[in-house]
């Protein structure tokens, strides 16, 4: 594994192959990361890792100073899972001392869900992922569907811009209990941790009762919000607090329609102070 650490490191790296696949991280690394190397592995080769903890990402007052940093920890799995190249940059090799230029997602993808309370974090993600982008010019990116908001933004960024990648979406990968898996985790206590698990127990229950109502030809427009203020409360008196639990159309993630066919249910909500995502999609037949 070549560990680099400047751009024309990388650049001269990428030149020997024809074909590369890219997975950018922010370390501290887990089983959904790694997730995300294998079906890299699966399309190339050569597969390079980032791991970059993003400071154009995050708000003020939000987590970038005490975010997990577990750098050989993280090294020795990369390794073991096979990986040709780490790429570590600091924030002064990728945004110099200029000011940055800001890749601005349409408001249509980011007003709402973590967009509506994070505001300009998608702008920051955008920025580096296409910063990334042309620095390594990957021939295949690989973004887990854990974020999904941010797996749409990338897809829609890289038709908008142009970029010649394939962007493979890899499947959420959870504990054995259902909590999926994410650095952030490792603030919760043993208990919160298992209390977070009524997050994906709450979006496998409106999963199979949207599956159900589907079935017997029940579903009405109102019903989707229904079962939405209903499971949100519940949430809420269990202690959540619940940033949103909402049924969506998968592609542009506006809100169900009973014409729609593939749906998602995403969640964001604060357990102990922090704030867990997941979702979860279903596809009515
Ligand atoms: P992060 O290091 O949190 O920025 O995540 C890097 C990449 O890993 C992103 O594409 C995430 O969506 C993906 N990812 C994080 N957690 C999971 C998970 N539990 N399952 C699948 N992919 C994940």
């Amino acid at each position: 594994m070549k560990v680099l650490k400047s751009i024309e490191e990388v650049r001269r790296w990428r030149d020997q192959f024809q074909e590369v696949a890219f997975v950018p991280t922010m370390g501290n690394l887990h089983a959904g990361h790694l997730s995300l190397v294998r079906e890299a592995r699966k399309v190339s080769e050569n597969v390079l890792v980032s791991i970059f903890v993003n400071p154009l990402q995050f708000g003020e007052g939000e987590d970038l100073d005490s975010y997990p940093r577990t750098l050989e920890a993280d090294m020795e799995k990369l390794m073991a899972a096979g990986i040709s190249a780490l790429f570590l940059p600091t924030p002064e090799i990728l945004y110099g001392e200029d000011a940055p230029f800001i890749v601005a997602p349409p408001n249509s993808l980011i007003a709402d869900l973590c967009g509506k309370d994070r505001p300009g974090h998608f702008e920051g993600v955008a920025t580096v992922v296409a910063k990334f982008f042309n620095i390594v010019r990957p021939t295949y990116a690989c973004f887990g569907k854990k974020d999904y908001q941010q797996l749409r933004v990338i897809e829609a960024m890289v038709k908008a811009l142009n970029f010649d990648i394939t962007i493979i979406p890899v499947a959420i990968e959870r504990s054995e209990a259902g909590l999926a898996l994410s650095s952030r985790n490792g603030y919760l206590s043993k208990d919160s941790q298992h209390h977070a698990l009524r997050l994906s127990q709450t979006l496998l229950a409106m999963k199979e009762e949207i599956a159900r109502a589907a079935e017997n030809q029940e579903i009405i427009p109102t019903s989707y919000e229904e079962l939405e203020a209903k499971m949100t409360e519940q949430l809420q008196r269990e202690g959540f607090l619940v940033d949103y639990l909402t049924i969506r159309e998968q592609k542009q993630l506006k809100k169900a329609q009973v014409t729609d066919r593939h749906l998602v249910i995403l969640v964001a909500a604060k357990v102990a102070q922090t704030r867990l995502l997941d979702n979860i999609e279903l596809t009515i037949s």
